[in-house]
């Protein structure tokens, strides 16, 4: 296998100073947040990498610096051996971004209520000027609905329905990478399961490639052939799915594991554990998730934590073995 997307140093920086004016007269300096820090990974073809956090872990804008939607302040994400930042040629980045898609989180949202699915579904490829006859049809009975369904406005649709009308139309342009945001956050969970099933289906039979964001790790256990747990912009451990979920080594994934819904032996609910995401514009010193962890010790306020290789994870932590 290949790696289709190739992913060094990825870095994402945002200004959120106040105006000047109001920086001269307050005596404040500028204000930067990191939102995305040196993150490195790579997704094989035909394969789903999972990028599980916490909101404000950065997954999303990775997923949008990926997608072309926003602009890396470092860093390099490559697919296919094109340097979407450095390649000069721009027909070669188009190429490139033309077998990009990607799904959002509230489908009702990402869907234009004044279209009829059919306009909704073929508008990719309209853009590129390719053949619409009966396109909308096809994919809508690949997706598990009915070919009249795009007659239809997205109003006249589930939630799930609609998830669903959102991935026939990622899949009208024939992507082979899908940045799936959140997919089924916003549904309930007996829907959440159909649609991750259909993305599987789908996967196998189109061959492709998934970058699956997601809070919920459940979410991502029997889909995810690679997870990367993202802390504050920050990479801190990535594993396959079995290593990951029977042997977490960074006590951040542990206090996710920990929060998944269960309940105790005597059928009470487990509480989620305490601690909120510090403020991303001024991150705590050494590991940044030292005022969560519980077993922090005096290193880890110090000094940044470098990823290694613990068992068959990469972890970014001082201690775990
Ligand atoms: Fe906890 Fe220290 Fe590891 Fe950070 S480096 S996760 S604070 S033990």
């Amino acid at each position: 296998m290949s790696a289709f997307v190739t992913v060094k140093g990825l870095t994402c920086v945002f200004d959120v100073s106040k105006p000047w004016l109001n920086r001269v007269l307050e005596r404040r300096g500028k204000a930067f947040l990191t939102a995305v820090s040196d993150v490195d990974f790579q997704v094989e073809e035909r394969t789903t990498y999972a990028l599980v956090g916490e909101s404000g872990s950065g997954k999303s804008t990775i997923g949008r610096m990926l997608v072309g939607l926003l602009r890396p302040s470092d860093g390099d994400v490559e697919i296919e051996g094109i340097n979407l930042a450095r390649e000069e040629d721009p027909a070669k980045v188009a190429s490139v971004r033309a077998k990009i898609q990607m799904i959002f989180q509230d489908p009702y949202a990402s869907l234009n209520p004044r279209w009829r699915v059919r306009d909704i579904i073929t508008e990719p490829v309209l853009t590129q000027g390719g053949d619409l006859e009966g396109l909308a049809e096809k994919l809508l009975q690949q997706v598990g609905l009915h070919p009249s369904d795009a007659g239809k406005f997205p109003h006249e649709f589930s939630g799930g329905q609609r998830q669903r009308i959102c991935i026939a139309r990622a899949l009208a342009s024939q992507p082979r990478l899908i940045v799936c945001d959140e997919p089924t956050s916003a549904l309930d969970v007996s829907v959440q399961a159909q649609v991750l099933n259909l993305m599987s289906d789908l996967k196998d039979e189109l061959g492709l490639t998934y970058l699956l964001i997601t809070h919920d790790l459940t979410v991502v256990r029997h889909m995810a052939d690679r997870i990367g747990v993202l802390y504050l912009g920050r990479l801190v451990e990535e594993a396959d799915p079995h290593s990951l979920f029977e042997t977490p080594k960074h006590p951040y994934t542990q206090m996710l594991l920990d929060a998944a819904p269960r309940v105790d032996g005597f059928g009470r609910e487990v509480p989620p554990p305490q601690g909120e995401i510090p403020d991303p514009i001024n991150p705590p010193s050494g590991c940044t998730f030292h005022p969560r962890c519980p077993i922090a010790t005096d290193i880890c306020r110090r000094e940044r934590p470098a990823t290694r290789k613990v068992g068959n994870a990469l972890v970014a932590c001082h201690l775990a073995e």
